[in-house]
């Protein structure tokens, strides 16, 4: 039983019964626990509805039903909010997960996605036509947080941020209305979703500008932990490479075949690539990363762009109890270097990797003003997490994130990306946003004045 219950209108309750295709799942039913659960296993959380929506009517309908209720919303897309914005106590979850469709139209380099698809959805069917758009590292995540917030990944440095690539979207907003956004046509929206998170609607399509990428040099080069590899990785960015995907690892050797077993568990550092220029720069590009240190263990090889992106999937599978913080910093600057060192050394777990993302290339010739993600001038964003087993190791290494974050502070931006933010980072959205605040602020007010949409990184009105 849950202490959360909240009085439902049964006249409202019987409409939405009827407006809705897909399932709506109760407290009670034999498949609540499986559909009130969300990736970040912190979040145990007691809906009153899960609406399992098919199309857009569904959505249309569920969103009038929450506002009309005054009930919260949690809208999931692939439920990998960290701080579990897909779901909430006695509030409605909006779950978009059977809205997985995708048509390509690989003439105009174009595909549309449904907003409940997963970067796997999306790296399958651009795959089949030689295509691919930036998307997130992990298969499992999907598109509809991360788009909205931003977006980040391999091809970032070569096609930009993924909201750089987005061109229209299908959008919900909270009076129930349905809006196709693009530059021309409600293009104050389309700015606002381009990294304001899911704070003005519930997106049904998105659609993304597609780059031709089949096949990739791609997998980790892993290192010891030193300030000296980490130093000449510095260098390697700034050569500014722009077909070079580089991601920086720090944590704990994984129980890989491709590393010796000595290295299991022990700090490391390792450069994950995606080299999307010609094959036969694959030799020079090896070369490159072995020359950033002693070697200890590598899996650089050509394979498919959506392989790549299935790596990291099985360390970080649904489940594990996850705290994150993020920063964006100019450069690598020394002191980054040294929180690297120092905190990558009393890393808690094998899954607890800290990601730095290089944001240079593509990301940097779009204008701080011209979408909502704001840090046209970060070179680098970092994620950092402990992802345990059990909630109780989770809290327990909470000041070790903490502490690598306060060591990062004062060599980082003002702000960080809003996806690598928890739940306790509330009072840094305008932070986050920066200049841009004031005017997401302003079109919060305008199109969804009684906050509906607020289980995010709340741009309040
Ligand atoms: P959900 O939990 O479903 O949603 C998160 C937020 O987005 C909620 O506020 C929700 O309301 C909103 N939202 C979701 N779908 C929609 C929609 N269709 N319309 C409007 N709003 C919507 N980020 C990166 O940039 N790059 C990465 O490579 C990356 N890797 C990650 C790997 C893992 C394992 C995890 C846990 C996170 C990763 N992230 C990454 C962060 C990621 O961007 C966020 O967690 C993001 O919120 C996930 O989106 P989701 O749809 O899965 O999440």
């Amino acid at each position: 039983m849950t202490t959360f219950a909240p009085t439902l209108d049964h006249r409202l309750l019987e409409r939405l019964r009827g407006a809705v295709r897909g399932g709506i799942v109760e407290p009670g039913d034999p498949d609540y626990d499986e559909a009130r659960k969300v990736y970040n296993a912190m979040h145990d959380k007691r809906p009153a509805l899960v609406v399992r929506a098919v199309d857009a009517g569904d959505v249309v309908a569920t969103v009038d039903f929450a506002r009309d209720q005054g009930l919260a919303l949690a809208v999931r897309g692939g439920g990998h909010s960290v701080p579990g914005y897909g779901t909430c106590d006695g509030g409605v979850v909006l779950d978009l997960g059977r809205m997985r469709g995708i048509r390509v139209d690989p003439d105009a380099r174009r595909a549309w996605v449904e907003g409940g698809c997963t970067w796997a959805d999306v790296n399958h069917a651009t795959y089949a036509f030689g295509t691919a758009t930036t998307g997130g590292i992990v298969s499992t995540t999907g598109v509809g947080g991360l788009t909205t917030g931003g977006g980040m990944g391999h091809l970032a440095r070569r096609c930009g941020l993924v909201c750089d690539n987005l061109l229209s979207v299908d959008l919900v907003t909270a009076d129930g209305s349905f809006l196709t956004c693009t530059d021309e046509q409600h293009a104050d929206l389309m700015w606002a979703v381009r990294g304001g998170g899911g704070n003005f609607g519930v997106v049904t399509s998105f659609s993304y500008r597609l780059h031709p990428v089949a096949d990739v040099l791609g997998g980790p080069t892993f290192y010891p932990l030193d300030a000296d590899v980490l130093r000449r990785y510095r260098e390697l960015i700034a050569e500014g490479d722009e077909k070079l995907g580089a991601l920086l690892v720090v944590g704990l050797g994984p129980p890989v075949p491709f590393l010796p077993e000595r290295w299991h568990g022990r700090p490391l550092c390792g450069v994950v690539a995606c080299w999307t220029g010609a094959q036969d720069g694959d030799d020079r590009i090896r070369d490159r990363l072995a020359a950033l240190g002693p070697v200890v263990g590598r899996h650089l090889e050509r394979m498919p762009y959506p392989l790549l992106n299935t790596l990291f999937d099985d360390l970080v599978p649904a489940g594990l109890f996850h705290y994150w913080k993020g920063a964006f910093t100019q450069g690598l600057p020394d002191g980054a270097i040294d929180a690297f060192v120092e905190y990558g050394a009393t890393t808690p777990s094998i899954q607890s990797v800290t990601v730095v993302f290089p944001v240079d290339g593509a990301c940097h010739r779009v204008g701080q003003r011209d979408t909502a993600f704001s840090y046209r001038d970060a070179d680098f964003s970092i994620a950092l997490s402990p992802t345990l087993t059990s909630r109780a190791e989770c809290e327990d290494r909470k000041e070790w994130v903490r502490g690598f974050h306060r060591a990062l502070l004062p060599h980082a931006m003002e702000g960080g990306y809003v996806n690598f933010m928890d739940g306790d980072d509330q009072d840094r959205v305008r932070a986050n946003y920066r200049d841009n605040h004031a005017r997401l602020t302003a079109l919060k007010r305008r199109y969804d004045p009684g906050n509906l949409f607020r289980l995010n990184h709340n741009i309040t009105p």
